[in-house]
């Protein structure tokens, strides 16, 4: 397990525009992962298919891509031990019904097709997705408090 393992985590418009953004930043920020990059940015059609393109068959695809494309997200990179599986697992289950009470999703969202945030699902679907939202200089470097943990 790396200390420097890094997970591409978003805010989607449904976040932003009901005011959780400081709510979900917060989450990681106590938990103690060490924020990378931040940029709140309008996607694309085309960027989000591409995102997105292992869903692109399935039925909700459309709709995602409307959903995603509502209004501005806030994109993230924040790293840390065991980040992307602690990401998954901080934010909840994909249907916010199966989320437990104290995850993201469990505690702030409802429903599946409004479901707040993503995180990617591996260690190489993150990197992917990094490179895909961020520029390598936007990826910044810096000392952290979790660099004070004993590994
Ligand atoms: P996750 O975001 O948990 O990794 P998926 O990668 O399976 O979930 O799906 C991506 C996103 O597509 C979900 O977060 C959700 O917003 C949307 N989605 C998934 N399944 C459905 C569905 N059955 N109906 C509507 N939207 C869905
Ligand atoms: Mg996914």
């Amino acid at each position: 397990m790396s200390t420097t393992e890094r997970t591409f985590i978003a805010i989607k418009p449904d976040g932003v525009q009901r005011g959780l953004v400081s709510k979900i930043i917060e989450r990681f920020e106590v938990r103690g992962y060490k924020l990378v990059a931040i940029k709140m940015v309008q996607p694309t059609q085309e960027h989000l298919e591409t995102h997105y393109q292992d869903l692109k068959t399935k039925p909700f695809f459309a709709g995602l891509i409307q959903y995603m494309k509502s209004g501005p997200i806030v994109a993230m990179v924040w790293e840390g031990l065991d980040a992307v599986r602690q990401g998954r697992a901080m934010l909840g289950a994909t249907n916010p019904l199966q989320s437990a009470p104290g995850s993201i999703r469990g505690d702030f969202c409802i429903q599946t097709g409004r479901n707040i945030c993503h995180g990617s699902d591996s260690v190489e679907s993150a990197n992917h997705e990094i490179s895909l939202w961020f520029k390598e200089d936007e990826l910044c470097s810096y000392k952290h408090n979790s660099q004070n943990l004993i590994y």
